[in-house]
């Protein structure tokens, strides 16, 4: 927490405003917007919500299929499901570690011209995917320029997963700026965190709107209950706004900090890589592109780094009570997606394969840094 997060909570019980609407749900909207560029934003309840609600209005229903990046957390598929719809996942590049345009147009034509094949159903017949969600992973802008060329070129709209991305710059833009919808989320483990919680993003006010409405269990406009639409509870409560508001206050500190700690693990993988003959990556930033370095994350290819795998040195650091943790594991090679089909050339297994997650927190200490030095120096001097 920065600080000033109890004072807008204690505004929130001193006028009683308990309830999930109320003045620091308007004004944490308001900051979001103010901060990113977007011109309109739903508080919600989480990222995963905001998602759902996407594709909702994005006109998701059964046996739709809807491209989404494969390495990503779960979260950014399981809201397709949610409708019935079908993921298609498409792989990443090595540059951004993030989708692949090229496999996303490989996808796009492989739904339009009924290739799609969905394990022990057989082919789903030609279709327009409904939407594409790419994902800006650990921080990484993905590749907009070309991504939205793309969803251009055939017409499918973006919803992008800005959940792990919330202060990274593409072209001096913000992410959650590109897509016709962005997501964030304020869960425990983000850049800043309102205990658990989410946004949706447009520029089009009369989606945002209907985000709203859905979102609180859609009422319509009677004296009475009245309802046309099945609704959802996923508007964030006026007390988690007020964290959210204290926090906005301390997110480009939070930037400073995590690009700090990847400053630091960066010279230190350049010194051993120079100096030893090792050859330990870190994920590259691309032209034009900053990452908030939500994790830092390295790849440890075994036959370039004499023999040493990932999961040595997690071992290592566990033996020392550190946490380090493998990259996402790819949603094509999840066994509850064991049915979806897949576009790509094996980087993301790759970057599963070699990649591990260092510890990455803003509020990290000298004498923690230290810590994690003394166990890196034990594995690679
Ligand atoms: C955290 C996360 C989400 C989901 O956000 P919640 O607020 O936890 O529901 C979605 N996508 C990605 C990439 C995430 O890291």
């Amino acid at each position: 927490m920065g600080g000033t997060e109890q004072k807008y909570v204690s505004e929130a019980f001193e006028s009683n405003w308990v309830a999930p609407l109320g003045p620091n749900v308007d004004n944490f909207e308001k900051d979001l917007c103010q901060f990113t560029g977007a011109k309109h934003a739903a508080a919600l309840s989480a990222g995963t919500a905001a998602l759902h609600l996407a594709l909702i209005l994005s006109d998701v229903k059964q046996d739709d299929l809807v491209i989404c990046q494969s390495f990503t957390f779960s979260a950014s598929a399981n809201p397709i499901t949610y409708q019935g719809a079908i993921p298609v996942f498409v792989d990443s590049e090595e540059e951004t570690w993030n989708m692949c345009p090229v496999q996303l147009e490989k996808a796009i034509k492989a739904c339009l011209s009924g290739e799609i094949e969905i394990k022990k159903k057989g082919k789903v017949g030609a279709k327009k995917p409904k939407a594409i969600i790419p994902v800006h992973l650990y921080g990484m802008p993905a590749k907009m320029d070309e991504i939205m060329a793309i969803a251009k070129k055939y017409d499918i709209p973006v919803i992008e997963d800005a959940a792990e991305s919330l202060g990274s710059t593409y072209k001096d833009k913000q992410t959650g700026t590109f897509g016709k919808f962005s997501i964030l989320s304020f869960n425990g483990n983000k850049i800043i965190t309102t205990s658990g919680g989410g946004a949706l993003l447009s520029n089009d006010e009369t989606l945002i709107q209907k985000a709203r409405f859905l979102a609180t269990q859609a009422r319509d406009n009677a004296p009475h209950y009245q309802h046309s639409h099945i609704g959802y509870n996923y508007r964030m409560s006026n007390i988690v706004a007020g964290i959210g508001r204290g926090q906005m206050e301390v997110l480009p500190e939070r930037v400073k900090q995590r690009r700090a700690v990847y400053q630091w693990y960066n010279a230190y993988f350049q010194n051993v890589n120079n100096t030893k003959g090792y050859n330990i990556v870190l994920q590259p930033e691309a032209e034009g592109s900053l990452s908030n370095r939500w994790l830092t994350a390295v790849l440890i290819d075994p036959e370039r780094n004499k023999g040493l795998t990932k999961e040595r040195l997690r071992l290592a650091l566990e033996q020392e009570n550190i946490e380090s943790r493998p990259l996402w594991k790819p949603m094509h090679l999840q066994p509850v997606f064991d049915y979806a089909p897949f576009f790509g050339n094996g980087t993301s297994k790759k970057l599963f394969d070699q990649g591990l997650c260092l510890p990455s927190s803003s509020n990290m200490t000298e004498e923690n840094m230290q810590r994690i030095k003394v166990v890196l120096d034990r594995v690679l001097l």
